[in-house]
């Protein structure tokens, strides 16, 4: 029985949900205690309490103490099962979390999977779907993961409502990553995104972030920025912007969501900002696709490195959770603020 503390380092919801994956994949047994004991509420909130449901269905699981609110529980698996699978997350909890909970599991199953999942789509503090779409997915593909997602209806908070479905393949051979220099920038593309909302909104958001990107130092050229506004399907309203940097080597991606009241230049502003103090460092990936990149990359025989613009405790605590799973070894290296490069090395697959 692995035993995890679920207040170390970050303390919320990522620990469990990395204990989750590790608990499923290594067949090993796990107790959590003090789950997200550093949030304003912590224990089980709905979106965490779908993702241990999900993680049971999908290894015939026993577990004790999975109720709202709990703080601890414990979760004895036993073997993968690929299958058609539906979770409704109830709320406006992130898809994409539950998502990445039951992914690489069912990826190593012998036969493909389908997952819906219903619930936020486009939530504050969590991968959007485009984001896992086109950049997380991006790096799983690069690696051998055999994976397709849809996104059928947006979600926005507070209501939810989105429902995004995953058709997930069996992995072949997972290859590790090199993501240590980004390289020259080379384009900028994006989406402009609304629901339910006049499409002149996403041509406001998409212009302030075209002229925005265009008092880049690096000088990108007009040609080089290309941002797509689309309608997206949902039962609220809601407005995305997503920016992706295209390097020699490698890409960063950045979002930002409206809400009432907040005008479509100050969306794009506010993701043009995180790409901008991103550009002002030499990671070669963002630190949300870094800490998402970890547990793919513990899979991958041989040495993987991925540089990011900063050392955040997600990345920390996700790295000691792994440990506590796997016989691998995890350096972190943090060169002042500069860039910060991770280290997995696995000698042997599991
Ligand atoms: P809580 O903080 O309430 O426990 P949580 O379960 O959502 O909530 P966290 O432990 O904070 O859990 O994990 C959030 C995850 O979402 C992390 O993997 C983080 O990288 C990712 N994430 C957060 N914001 C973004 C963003 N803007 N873009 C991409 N990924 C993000």
């Amino acid at each position: 029985m692995i035993e995890i503390d679920g207040s170390q380092g970050e303390g919320g919801g990522q620990v469990l949900r990395s204990a989750l994956t590790l608990s499923v994949i290594t067949g090993k047994d796990m107790r959590i205690i003090n789950i997200r004991a550093n949030r304003p509420k912590p224990g089980l909130k709905p979106q965490h309490l779908k993702a241990v449901d999900a993680a049971a269905a999908i290894s015939k699981a026993r577990v004790e103490g999975a109720a709202l609110n709990s703080t601890s529980l414990t979760f004895s698996p036993s073997s993968i099962r690929s299958g058609r699978y539906k979770f409704n997350i109830g709320t406006a909890g992130s898809t994409s979390l539950v998502l990445q909970t039951i992914f690489l599991p069912l990826s190593l199953a012998n036969s493909a999977s389908s997952i819906i999942i219903s619930g936020g789509t486009h939530v504050p503090w969590s991968p959007c779907f485009h984001y896992i779409d086109l950049h997380w997915m991006n790096y799983l593909h690069y690696m051998g993961f055999n994976a397709d997602l849809s996104l059928d209806q947006a979600g926005f908070y507070p209501r939810g409502g989105g429902r995004i479905t995953a058709m997930v393949r069996p992995v072949q051979a997972i290859k590790p990553i090199q993501l240590t220099n980004r390289g020259k920038l080379l384009r900028i593309t994006g989406i402009s995104g609304v629901a339910n909302l006049d499409l002149s909104i996403a041509k406001r958001q998409k212009l302030q972030a075209y002229n925005r990107i265009l008092e880049l130092p690096e000088n990108i050229d007009s040609s080089k920025i290309r941002i797509k506004t689309i309608k997206m399907p949902s039962r609220n309203k809601g407005t995305l912007l997503l920016l992706l940097a295209h390097f020699e080597f490698s890409q960063c991606c950045y979002f930002a969501l409206g809400k009432l009241g907040k005008p479509a230049e100050r969306v794009a502003d506010e993701a043009v900002e995180y790409l901008f103090e991103f550009l002002e460092t030499n990671g070669a990936v963002d630190t949300y696709l870094a800490d998402q990149l970890l547990l793919p990359a513990c899979l991958a025989e041989g040495l993987s490195e991925i540089s990011t613009n900063r050392l955040t405790p997600h990345l920390e605590t996700n790295a000691e959770i792994i440990q506590a799973f796997l016989p691998i070894r995890i350096e972190i290296q943090d060169r002042n603020g500069g860039a910060v490069t991770i280290r997995v090395i696995n000698e042997k697959t599991i």
